[in-house]
């Protein structure tokens, strides 16, 4: 039962639009069911109704949302459902249900993507000032009262707007930036040691299969004392372009150290786990180049095999890059095999 709690306040912290929803579910739940018994009971039977709809319809989003994982949806609904359900309470009551649509404005920003939600407000709006222009003397006061409204209910959609779309910018950047490295825009050890527990599951589940290659550059180190630091990141760049235009769109390339990089290649046997390599190697000692000439690289790899922790895995294909280095450099060593793969010169 504990563990059980814990684990449903983990998703919670992980997954911050299920808690937006399941938040504003309990907002919505807990904050209109008073209204809709009232209503009820003082015979406003379409407000009633419309505010039970909304109650029972918070319910099975929010439940929708914790047992599929979908929050899409879910979000698209709520705000849906909510805007509809706010514009008929609204021309029903007139000024007093006005108010609500102010927090409904707020409200949808935080289910659906900003363009998402200042649309549905503009059609909130829009909705309300037709039905007032229809039927004279329904919903506003005045046309003084409507002006106002439409006024201040733009300027707070539109602040909302601005504020919400600044926020998932800078969210979008932090999350790149949590698993980009800053020089040559691979992905980062973080988000490899991510991707490569995320295989070793895909393996033990589905039988995927995966290769893996480390890759060192060979006497790097003479670059960077002959020509400066800068010209050794010049290579690092020129490397990950080479590697990334070399390498397959499924195949994930990573900054494992300095000048070490790993390519994580998805559904790879060992026959295609080894031209891969041997592709890559010929590339590099072809195209790499630094003021002192070509540039080369050796590599080690290995297949996942069943069971196998992932840090066993990288383990296996560290010690066959370590094999590569000391029978020469600029070659590559696949561990299942066992055998060298020459390069192609
Ligand atoms: P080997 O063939 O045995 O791999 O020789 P090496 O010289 O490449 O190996 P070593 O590990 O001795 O040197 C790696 C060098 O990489 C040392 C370090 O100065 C350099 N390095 C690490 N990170 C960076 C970086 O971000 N930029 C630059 N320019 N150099 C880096
Ligand atoms: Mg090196
Ligand atoms: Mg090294």
């Amino acid at each position: 039962m504990a563990t059980q709690f814990a684990r449903l306040l983990k998703r919670l912290r992980n997954d911050f639009q299920l808690s937006i929803i399941s938040l504003m579910g309990l907002f919505g739940i807990i904050g209109i069911s008073p209204y809709a018994a009232y209503r009820l009971l003082t015979g406003n039977y379409l407000v009633g109704i419309a505010d039970t709809i909304i109650v029972c319809s918070t319910l099975i989003a929010v439940l929708y949302a914790w047992i599929t994982r979908d929050t899409v949806k879910p979000g698209i609904y709520l705000a849906a459902v909510f805007s509809l359900g706010a514009t008929l309470i609204a021309i029903n009551l007139g000024i007093n249900g006005l108010f609500w649509i102010y927090p409904l404005i707020l409200f949808n920003f935080f289910m659906v993507t900003p363009g998402k939600a200042l649309l549905a407000t503009l059609l909130v709006l829009g909705g309300l000032v037709s039905h007032a222009l229809l039927v004279p003397g329904s919903v506003f006061e005045s046309h003084y009262q409507m002006v106002s409204f439409l006024v201040t209910g733009m300027m707070a959609s539109m602040l909302s707007f601005i504020f919400a779309f600044r926020t998932r910018t800078q969210r979008d950047r932090l999350q790149l930036m949590a698993i980009q490295d800053p020089l040559t825009g691979a992905r980062n050890r973080r988000a490899m040691n991510d991707e490569l527990k995320i295989a070793m599951s895909s393996h033990r589940r589905h039988q995927h299969s995966f290769g893996l290659l480390v890759m060192d550059l060979d006497h790097f180190k003479q670059i960077n004392d002959r020509f400066g630091h800068q010209v050794g990141d010049q290579v690092l760049v020129a490397f990950v372009e080479l590697i990334q235009r070399s390498s397959r769109k499924e195949d994930r390339l990573f900054r494992f150290g300095g000048e070490e990089f790993l390519l994580l290649l998805p559904n790879t046997e060992a026959s295609g786990l080894h031209s891969a390599a041997q592709h890559l190697l010929r590339r590099v000692a072809e195209e790499l180049e630094s003021p002192a000439g070509s540039v080369t690289v050796s590599i080690g790899g290995a297949l996942l095999r069943s069971d196998e922790h992932w840090e066993n895995w990288l383990q296996r294909a560290d010690a066959s890059l370590y094999r590569a280095k000391s029978e020469g450099r600029n070659r590559a060593i696949i561990d299942s095999t066992t055998q060298a793969i020459p390069t192609e010169a």
